[in-house]
């Protein structure tokens, strides 16, 4: 097990009530980064990170003088509109700002009356992109997604050749990411039906979610200066989950020859709180490709990579659509998944995305691709869940769906679980598609 420290140990407890309850996403084991402010005011975004229904306010941390050393000078980043400086100091500094409030949080704290001035209740915050994200790349490290869109896609030619050779990516768009709670109008694009002699501009029919992880970079990498395998999550500030809304229409006519363009670019739905790597240490896996596919290059190996390259983060999407939310009735389960299955590590990611000596930033999002699992229930798109639209799928309130509907919201869950030790949670990314604006 990698790095494990006091942070960790399953029988820490806080004086915050709510961190102890079981099943709750943020118990003292956890600690998540967001930038929040109290909602519906003018406030600066700062820094927060959560402890069970509350936020511990970095802002109001640091202007109390609190800390010291290096967790000083990591919670003085933390505290600032945007993650993206504290993202840039490293392990060394966004472990030190962990160990100290770990131990602030915890029951028996001496520092427990300093800290319970600095908390703020989630119920009463909103919460803003938590860092400026440069650049975006999806990447598609699901075999299991990559085999069966590529079969409704290419029937005669599901896997391309690269795929086992190659973590295929593509650069994307990252204005139109937003936190949890975005919604957006239902996109236009060029469509054309495979019997039809033209395209034709119109709304996008079969709009999707994609039920993917978000990785956020923290220290970069010089121009010309690859991150190798060992030292890749070492650049990697922490996950968050990603839904990365798709038009399938808009995809199957403009996808070839230069991949994914406006099927993608019109919105991208992250959850609010950053997981640390630090704090997923514990629900590491060990990662290998079968026996018989081929072998990662050597650049993309390593022993650490095979031994403890993997992360077993539960993955689950739901929908609520207009008539539910009238009825009042909570939002069903679509899917479930895990990022386990994943083809391709996030060190390899990383590692294959700067071999060429591509500079990566503070800030940076890589999405995985949509993490779907070997059976058709675990499945990350409605693409799929429908057999490309082929299959209606039926609600509990009796509605249908082979795509999204205006009005459906999309809610994405995550947590790790591993006997041994305390549950964490990513808490939710959700977003709504909305009726298409007039053009
Ligand atoms: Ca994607």
């Amino acid at each position: 097990m990698p790095n494990l420290n006091d942070t960790h140990n399953p029988s820490l407890r806080s004086w915050v009530d709510s961190a102890n309850l079981e099943g709750n996403d943020f118990p003292i084991q956890n600690l998540p980064f967001a930038c929040f402010r109290r909602r519906d005011t003018k406030e600066t975004l700062r820094g927060g990170v959560a402890i069970g229904d509350q936020i511990v306010d970095l802002g109001a941390l640091r202007d109390a003088g609190n800390f010291e050393g290096l967790a000083r000078t990591g919670l003085e980043a933390a505290a600032e509109t945007s993650l993206n400086h504290f993202m840039s100091l490293g392990t060394a500094y966004w472990s030190a700002l962990r160990a100290s409030l770990s131990a602030g949080l915890a029951e028996g704290s001496s520092a427990m009356n300093a800290l319970k001035s600095c908390l703020i209740p989630q119920a009463e915050a909103e919460y803003g992109m938590p860092c400026v994200v440069g650049d975006y790349t999806d990447f598609y490290s699901s075999v299991h997604h990559a085999t069966s869109v590529g079969a409704l896609f290419r029937p005669d030619n599901p896997l391309l050749p690269n795929y086992k050779w190659v973590p295929i990516g593509y650069h994307g768009r990252a204005s139109s990411i937003g936190v949890s709670g975005q919604s957006f109008p239902r996109p236009r694009g060029q469509l054309k039906a495979p019997d039809a002699a033209e395209p034709s501009l119109g709304l996008s029919k079969r709009l999707d979610y994609e039920l993917e992880m978000g990785i956020f970079m923290g220290s970069g990498n010089a121009l010309g200066s690859p991150i190798s395998i060992d030292q890749a999550e070492d650049h990697v500030f922490g996950l968050c989950l990603f839904n990365d809304w798709s038009a399938r229409d808009i995809q199957a006519w403009e996808y070839q020859p230069l991949g994914p363009f406006l099927a993608k670019n019109f919105a991208s739905t992250i959850s609010p709180w950053i997981i640390s790597t630090e704090a997923l240490a514990p629900f590491r896996e060990a990662f290998s490709h079968p026996e018989n596919d081929p072998q990662p290059l050597p650049y993309l190996s390593s022993k650490k990579n095979s031994t403890e390259g993997g992360f077993d983060v539960t993955l689950e999407c739901l929908l609520r659509t207009e008539k539910m939310r009238a009825a009042g009735e909570a939002a069903t389960t679509l899917s479930q998944s895990s990022f386990k299955h994943s083809y391709w590590t996030v060190a390899q990611m990383v590692t294959h995305h700067t071999v060429n000596g591509c500079n990566l930033m503070p800030g940076d999002l890589l999405g995985t691709g949509t993490q779907s699992g070997p059976s058709h229930e675990e499945a990350g798109s409605m693409l799929e869940l429908s057999r490309g639209g082929k299959e209606s799928i039926t609600l509990p309130n009796g509605e249908k769906r082979t795509f999204l509907d205006d009005g459906d919201t999309v809610l994405m869950k995550g947590y790790c679980q591993r006997e041994g030790f305390v549950r964490i949670g990513f808490g939710e990314a959700e977003g709504t598609v909305l009726a298409a604006r007039d053009s």
